[in-house]
Protein backbone atom coordinates (compact mmCIF):
# COMPACT_ATOMS: atom_id res chain seq x y z
CA UNK A 1 0.00 0.00 0.00
CA UNK A 2 1.45 3.15 -0.73
CA UNK A 3 2.20 5.90 1.79
CA UNK A 4 -0.08 8.75 1.16
CA UNK A 5 2.62 10.84 3.01
CA UNK A 6 5.45 9.09 -0.08
CA UNK A 7 2.21 9.82 -2.33
CA UNK A 8 2.45 13.96 -2.05
CA UNK A 9 5.42 14.16 -2.18
CA UNK A 10 5.39 12.42 -5.71
CA UNK A 11 2.67 14.29 -6.86
CA UNK A 12 3.57 18.07 -5.26
CA UNK A 13 7.42 17.77 -5.04
CA UNK A 14 7.45 18.76 -1.42
CA UNK A 15 6.41 16.96 1.66
CA UNK A 16 3.04 16.84 3.34
CA UNK A 17 2.39 19.23 6.06
CA UNK A 18 1.58 18.04 9.55
CA UNK A 19 0.39 19.49 12.42
CA UNK A 20 2.71 20.27 15.46
CA UNK A 21 -0.40 20.31 17.96
CA UNK A 22 -1.80 16.95 18.54
CA UNK A 23 -5.61 16.62 19.24
CA UNK A 24 -7.62 16.51 22.31
CA UNK A 25 -8.09 12.44 23.04
CA UNK A 26 -12.08 11.77 23.13
CA UNK A 27 -13.45 10.05 26.30
CA UNK A 28 -12.76 6.63 25.02
CA UNK A 29 -9.00 7.91 24.23
CA UNK A 30 -8.27 8.90 27.81
CA UNK A 31 -10.04 5.70 29.13
CA UNK A 32 -13.29 7.80 30.73
CA UNK A 33 -15.36 5.67 33.08
CA UNK A 34 -19.02 6.95 34.60
CA UNK A 35 -19.20 7.19 38.91
CA UNK A 36 -18.91 4.14 40.82
CA UNK A 37 -22.10 2.53 41.53
CA UNK A 38 -22.21 3.04 45.64
CA UNK A 39 -21.09 7.09 44.37
CA UNK A 40 -17.53 6.83 45.70
CA UNK A 41 -14.91 8.25 44.29
CA UNK A 42 -11.50 5.76 42.66
CA UNK A 43 -9.44 4.05 44.15
CA UNK A 44 -7.49 1.31 44.52
CA UNK A 45 -9.98 -0.22 47.67
CA UNK A 46 -12.46 -0.35 45.16
CA UNK A 47 -10.87 -1.31 42.10
CA UNK A 48 -11.83 -5.17 41.29
CA UNK A 49 -8.14 -5.77 40.39
CA UNK A 50 -7.03 -5.57 43.87
CA UNK A 51 -5.95 -8.14 45.85
CA UNK A 52 -6.52 -6.62 49.13
CA UNK A 53 -4.93 -9.74 50.97
CA UNK A 54 -2.00 -9.98 49.62
CA UNK A 55 -1.43 -5.95 48.97
CA UNK A 56 -1.19 -6.32 45.45
CA UNK A 57 -2.83 -5.65 41.80
CA UNK A 58 -3.60 -7.77 39.51
CA UNK A 59 -2.12 -5.52 36.84
CA UNK A 60 1.42 -4.36 38.97
CA UNK A 61 3.01 -7.87 39.71
CA UNK A 62 5.28 -8.23 42.46
CA UNK A 63 4.57 -4.10 43.15
CA UNK A 64 3.13 -4.00 46.63
CA UNK A 65 -0.20 -1.40 45.93
CA UNK A 66 -2.17 0.11 49.15
CA UNK A 67 -5.83 0.88 49.05
CA UNK A 68 -5.02 4.92 48.86
CA UNK A 69 -3.53 3.96 45.47
CA UNK A 70 -5.03 4.04 42.06
CA UNK A 71 -4.06 4.46 38.45
CA UNK A 72 -5.73 4.99 34.73
CA UNK A 73 -6.57 1.27 34.68
CA UNK A 74 -9.62 1.57 36.97
CA UNK A 75 -12.39 -0.58 37.11
CA UNK A 76 -15.05 -0.57 39.88
CA UNK A 77 -16.05 -3.84 41.65
CA UNK A 78 -15.35 -5.75 44.62
CA UNK A 79 -11.42 -6.32 45.10
CA UNK A 80 -10.34 -10.15 45.42
CA UNK A 81 -8.65 -11.26 48.18
CA UNK A 82 -5.65 -12.82 46.53
CA UNK A 83 -3.60 -12.22 43.48
CA UNK A 84 -3.69 -15.42 41.27
CA UNK A 85 -1.54 -17.50 39.28
CA UNK A 86 -2.16 -16.13 35.98
CA UNK A 87 -1.58 -12.50 37.15
CA UNK A 88 1.62 -13.43 38.36
CA UNK A 89 3.47 -14.83 35.24
CA UNK A 90 1.84 -11.70 33.16
CA UNK A 91 4.31 -9.01 31.94
CA UNK A 92 3.04 -6.24 34.57
CA UNK A 93 2.26 -2.98 33.95
CA UNK A 94 5.01 -0.31 35.60
CA UNK A 95 3.89 2.79 37.29
CA UNK A 96 4.97 4.98 34.68
CA UNK A 97 2.68 3.00 31.86
CA UNK A 98 -0.49 2.81 34.38
CA UNK A 99 0.06 6.68 36.18
CA UNK A 100 -0.06 4.69 39.49
CA UNK A 101 0.67 6.20 42.72
CA UNK A 102 -1.10 7.15 46.62
CA UNK A 103 -4.11 9.89 46.18
CA UNK A 104 -6.11 10.63 49.59
CA UNK A 105 -9.60 10.05 49.08
CA UNK A 106 -9.77 8.70 45.55
CA UNK A 107 -10.34 10.42 42.11
CA UNK A 108 -12.89 12.09 40.48
CA UNK A 109 -13.27 14.65 38.09
CA UNK A 110 -14.93 17.48 40.75
CA UNK A 111 -11.56 16.59 42.03
CA UNK A 112 -9.61 17.32 39.10
CA UNK A 113 -8.19 20.96 37.98
CA UNK A 114 -9.58 20.30 34.53
CA UNK A 115 -13.14 20.22 35.56
CA UNK A 116 -15.89 22.73 35.45
CA UNK A 117 -19.28 22.76 36.49
CA UNK A 118 -19.97 19.40 34.60
CA UNK A 119 -17.28 20.28 31.55
CA UNK A 120 -13.71 18.98 30.99
CA UNK A 121 -11.24 21.36 29.29
CA UNK A 122 -8.73 18.19 28.65
CA UNK A 123 -10.76 16.12 26.56
CA UNK A 124 -12.49 16.43 23.26
CA UNK A 125 -16.28 16.01 22.58
CA UNK A 126 -16.83 13.22 20.63
CA UNK A 127 -19.73 14.95 18.34
CA UNK A 128 -17.40 18.26 17.46
CA UNK A 129 -13.47 17.18 18.21
CA UNK A 130 -12.98 20.08 20.41
CA UNK A 131 -12.86 20.36 23.80
CA UNK A 132 -14.82 20.71 26.29
CA UNK A 133 -16.74 17.31 26.73
CA UNK A 134 -19.71 16.60 29.43
CA UNK A 135 -18.40 15.01 31.74
CA UNK A 136 -19.78 13.99 35.80
CA UNK A 137 -18.83 14.84 38.83
CA UNK A 138 -18.18 11.52 40.19
CA UNK A 139 -16.24 9.76 36.44
CA UNK A 140 -12.59 9.89 35.96
CA UNK A 141 -10.28 9.40 33.56
CA UNK A 142 -6.42 8.43 32.86
CA UNK A 143 -5.47 12.48 32.25
CA UNK A 144 -6.93 13.12 35.95
CA UNK A 145 -4.75 16.11 37.66
CA UNK A 146 -4.96 16.86 41.00
CA UNK A 147 -5.92 20.46 42.10
CA UNK A 148 -3.16 22.86 42.86
S1 LIG B 1 -3.45 -0.08 40.47
FE1 LIG B 1 -5.11 0.48 39.08
S2 LIG B 1 -5.91 -1.46 38.26
FE2 LIG B 1 -4.64 -1.91 40.06
S3 LIG B 1 -6.03 -2.03 41.78
FE3 LIG B 1 -5.28 0.07 41.70
S4 LIG B 1 -6.76 1.18 40.44
FE4 LIG B 1 -7.10 -1.00 40.09
S1 LIG C 1 -12.08 16.43 34.56
FE1 LIG C 1 -10.06 15.41 34.78
S2 LIG C 1 -10.56 13.31 35.37
FE2 LIG C 1 -12.43 14.22 34.52
S3 LIG C 1 -12.43 13.66 32.36
FE3 LIG C 1 -11.42 15.67 32.56
S4 LIG C 1 -9.22 15.24 32.72
FE4 LIG C 1 -10.35 13.35 33.13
Amino acid sequence: MIDPRKLHVLVSGRPAEVSPIAPLPTPEGCVYTPPNADGSRKICGNCTLWAQVDLRCLLHGPLQVDQDMVCGYHVYGEPQEHQDAITLTMQPLTTAQSGLGPVSGGVSCDTCRYFDHGKCIAIADPTTGRAPANVEALGCCARWTALT
